[in-house]
């Protein structure tokens, strides 16, 4: 079982949250999760800039504090944003109460109707509560960008590989995920867009 694409008992435990976009269209949704980061954001904007892609960018809302420019650089060039809790909480670890006050926190700077987990991880009490007021979305390939034993070659080798319609795919925006995101990102936009893919934002 591939850790890179979500298995299908783990997508029905999540009933209700979006994973893929069901479509016939050879289109990508490129998401890019835990920003605004200095340097990172703006480097993977520029990136988008030249191929003229919008994409999906879940927030992290103490990070919208400390970085707001980067933030408005987002909205300001079309992109969509989604709020990521305020401290990048785990569900599991936290009562619902400071988990839903952690997002509403973070729905004070993030004004949006798309809700990402972090980790993906969230009690399904948690789940059901919050699709009252968003729209949860997951992902259909986590690229695992921020994991630093992994290879450029092994990220895109999963991506080229694992390429479909509708596919909600993640990367990360944070300092950890840097250096592979940066090298791996010009060159899986490259393939899509050789394989016919086009991209859009949530
Ligand atoms: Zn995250």
């Amino acid at each position: 079982m591939l850790i890179e694409r979500p298995h299908k008992l783990f997508r029905l435990f999540y009933k209700g949250a979006i994973w893929q976009i069901n479509t016939d269209e050879k289109v990508i949704y490129l998401t890019f999760d835990d920003g605004p980061t200095p340097e990172v954001t703006t480097k993977v904007l520029d990136i988008l800039d030249a191929y003229n892609i919008k994409a999906s960018f879940f927030c992290i809302g103490q990070n919208v504090i400390n970085y707001p420019e980067i933030y408005q650089l987002l909205i300001s060039k079309g992109h969509t944003v989604g709020n990521h809790t305020h401290s990048h909480l785990k569900g599991f670890e936290v009562s619902n109460e400071e988990y839903f006050a952690n997002v509403k926190e973070a729905s004070k700077y993030i004004h949006s109707q798309y809700f990402r987990p972090p980790y993906g991880r969230i009690k399904r009490s948690q789940l059901r509560a919050l699709q009252k007021d968003y729209t949860v979305v997951l992902w259909d390939l986590i690229t695992r960008d921020y994991n630093a034993n992994l290879s450029n070659e092994y990220i895109l080798r999963n991506i080229k590989r694992l390429k479909r319609n509708g596919s909600i795919v993640v990367f990360h925006d944070s300092k950890k995920a840097e250096k592979r995101l940066l090298a791996v990102l010009p060159e899986a936009i490259k393939y899509w867009i050789q394989q016919g893919y086009t991209f859009k934002k949530l």
